[in-house]
């Protein structure tokens, strides 16, 4: 990616394009039953696996996505806003999940080897366990306890709308583990699937939108891992190497370097939704009175300008993640402001339509729910306009 454009190269430009075109032509298809069913296409592998570009899947070696020169932020935001193009159904399918990413900010040189590398070769697949039923922004709310027992932590409390929980092989749990701490007690443990006292409360959550994923809601019951379960220890207690965060701090870092591809995802919604509009109305054209053609142009034109902001923005802060010191504020800015600016440009797409835009014979209705999410999870917009306003505010007193 150009250090002053933001333009990316010919080659991650050209791997864009492929995907697009595939996920248009071949997800697109099966969104409407995916919606309906809850579930992604029973041959999901068989689907993706015709893909002519890697897609970052693990289930074989083949797929796998090396980053571009544009670097590893850059290339993940030009998959996630390609592949969700064609529909959101394809990123639901069994992945990597989120849960490495707290392993790699949190953990020691040997918990990174035994439990990202994995993730990362395909070999295991992860869930992130944060949200409870009280809370979801306010990550020092966390209420779910580990309790230290000779060589175990015991932990007690329950999760919910965890990404792929019921089927992960590991889940990253947050947990208090000291709770006179207050937030500084928040820690994070690596619970794999099958540990006693570990439980699925519910597979599936019905939502409104990204239907196909699963979330699940889960339960620790005296749940019982070994110490160096703990990211930043070992079986002796904390270790001195390896990145220092604490557990509250991993969990926005994990969650903050991940924003800005929530953000592509809305961003590939929308040009999905511009584009399917713009055909439709280009066929109505003849039917239009002048002034009545000229109002569909203006709003077009006003939606495309949105829309190159917020990729532009969004591609800005992948940059940043590959280029600069890693900070929450470039993320929070593109989360704040594409998800929410898709979501209009998606509802203005409808209203262009009339009756025909929330048709459930096109897919714009439901795209309208899928974005409406983008704006809510992996910390919702509110929340990232406060982290810029804080960075905003910094800057003057400083
Ligand atoms: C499809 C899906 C997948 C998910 N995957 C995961 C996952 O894998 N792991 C996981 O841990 N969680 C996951 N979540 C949960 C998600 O991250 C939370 O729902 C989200 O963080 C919001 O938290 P909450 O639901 O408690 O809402 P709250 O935090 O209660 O927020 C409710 C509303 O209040 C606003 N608000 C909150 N605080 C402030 C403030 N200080 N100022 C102004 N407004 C504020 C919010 O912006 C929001 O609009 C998922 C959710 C969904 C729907």
């Amino acid at each position: 990616m150009s250090t002053t454009s933001f333009e990316l190269s010919p080659e991650l430009q050209r791997y864009g394009q492929e995907l697009r075109e595939w996920s248009a032509a071949t997800l697109r298809p099966h969104a409407r039953e995916a919606d309906t069913r809850k579930k992604v296409p029973d041959n999901w592998q068989e689907i993706l696996h015709s893909s002519p570009v890697p897609l970052g899947r693990e289930d074989t070696d083949a797929d796998r996505l090396a980053p571009f020169e544009d670097g590893y932020w850059a290339t993940q935001m030009c998959y996630y806003e390609n592949l969700n193009y064609g529909d959101v159904w394809g990123l639901g399918t069994p992945g990597r999940g989120i849960g490495q990413l707290v392993v790699k900010a949190m953990g020691s040189p040997e918990q990174i080897k035994k439990w990202y590398d994995p993730v990362m070769d395909g070999t295991l697949e992860t869930g992130f366990g944060l949200t409870e039923s009280h809370f979801g922004s306010d990550t020092s709310q966390v209420a779910t306890t580990a309790v230290r027992d000779g060589d175990s932590w015991v932990i007690n409390g329950s999760k919910m709308y965890c990404t792929n929980g019921a089927r992960s092989d590991y889940i990253t749990v947050f947990a208090n583990a000291d709770k006179s701490l207050g937030a500084k007690g928040i820690a994070c443990f690596i619970v794999p699937r099958g540990t006693p006292g570990f439980s699925i409360a519910k597979e599936n959550e019905d939502k409104l939108g990204i239907r196909s994923w699963q979330t699940s809601e889960l339960l620790f019951q005296g749940c019982r891992v070994p110490l160096e379960n703990r990211l930043g220890w070992n079986a002796a207690g904390p270790v001195d190497e390896g990145p220092r965060v604490s557990g509250q701090g991993g969990a926005l870092t994990a969650l903050s370097n991940n924003r800005p591809n929530m953000a592509g995802i809305a961003v590939g919604l929308a040009q999905a939704s511009i584009d399917v509009t713009t055909k439709l109305l280009k066929g109505q054209q003849a039917g239009f009175s002048t002034k009545r053609w000229a109002a569909v142009e203006r709003d077009l034109d006003a939606m495309n300008a949105a829309l190159q902001r917020a990729r532009r923005i969004n591609y800005k802060a992948a940059f940043v993640l590959d280029n600069g010191t890693p900070n929450r504020y470039n993320p929070a800015i593109s989360k704040g402001y594409s998800p929410q600016t898709c979501d209009r440009i998606i509802r203005r797409c409808m209203q262009l339509l009339g009756p025909e835009g929330t048709s459930k014979e096109l897919l714009l209705e439901k795209w309208y729910r899928d974005v409406k999410i983008m704006d809510i999870f992996e910390g919702s917009g509110q929340v990232q306009r406060i982290i810029v306003a804080r960075e905003l505010v910094g800057r003057l007193a400083s």
